[in-house]
């Protein structure tokens, strides 16, 4: 194990992602994290840096970002072999105009950050905007949630409304609301934009048939956040009936053709 693991910003970040996995909300290589690191952990952790950081050259934009430090879970990771992997499945980055440096992780810069990355950085500019302590973006997928999504209105109003009636808890927990995207392909393509302008003035965004984006201060906060919205959605699948509408034969296709899949819909 690197010392750097037994940094309590590590301690804390691999554990989170683990119970993720362990409450069911990131199978395989589901789930990604990127948190901001602040001036005291930069300082903290910098003597672990490497000397000759893995330079990466980026088609998108670094939104301002310039010059921060991400932890940043890896794309192919797995939230289940996490705590038995952090040097491959997780690293740290530096932003500059163009580019990013992997300064520790990633099986020493040969792996890549989470392939969601200009999502989350586009959230991460939302959130700051809005809360300046905003310190971390989470992906995942409650399975609850994603149930609710084929059951109730796809309306962030409506969809709020539900998960508020059903536990006192809720409108204390996420007294602005969640935000329900329409459903779209994941990737790199428009749900970024679409995600990262919902935050700003929500912590959270349901993508239908797929997961959530939760963003806050620390992981206290993102957790309960998840975890109160997930009893919620729990509750109201209890009590509903067979699913209202799902992903169509034209969506899968739309998914098949974006990831380059032969599939027979
Ligand atoms: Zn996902």
């Amino acid at each position: 194990m690197d010392e750097i693991e037994q940094s309590p910003l590590f301690e804390e970040a691999i554990t989170s992602c683990h119970y993720f996995w362990q409450a069911g909300w990131g199978e395989f290589h589901a789930g990604n994290l990127t948190y901001l690191l602040d001036d005291d952990e930069v300082a903290e952790l910098s003597k672990y840096f490497s000397h000759n950081p893995v330079k990466v050259p980026v088609e998108f934009d670094t939104c301002g970002l310039e010059g921060r430090y991400f932890l940043a879970t890896r794309t192919g990771g797995s939230f289940r072999t996490l705590p038995q992997r952090v040097a491959r499945d997780m690293g740290i980055i530096r932003l500059g105009a163009g580019y990013y440096e992997i300064l520790w992780g990633y099986d020493n810069g040969e792996g890549r950050p989470t392939s969601e990355l200009p999502s989350h950085l586009l959230c991460h500019v939302a959130r700051l905007a809005s809360n300046p302590e905003n310190r971390i973006v989470m992906h995942v997928h409650p399975t609850y949630i994603n149930a609710m999504t084929t059951l109730a209105p796809l309306d962030s109003h409506e969809f709020t409304r539900a998960l508020w009636s059903l536990n006192s808890e809720g409108i204390v927990v996420f007294p602005e609301g969640v935000a329900v995207l329409p459903w779209m392909v994941c990737g790199d393509g428009p749900i970024g934009p679409a995600t990262a302008e919902k935050m700003s003035d929500k912590r959270v965004v349901i993508w239908p048939y797929h997961g959530i984006f939760a963003a806050g201060k620390g992981f206290d906060e993102v957790i309960g956040l998840i975890e109160t919205i997930e009893k919620c959605a729990q509750v109201y699948v209890s009590v509903n009936g067979a699913p209202k509408h799902c992903i169509t034969n034209e969506e899968l296709r739309s998914l098949a053709d974006h990831f380059g899949l032969v599939a027979d819909i």
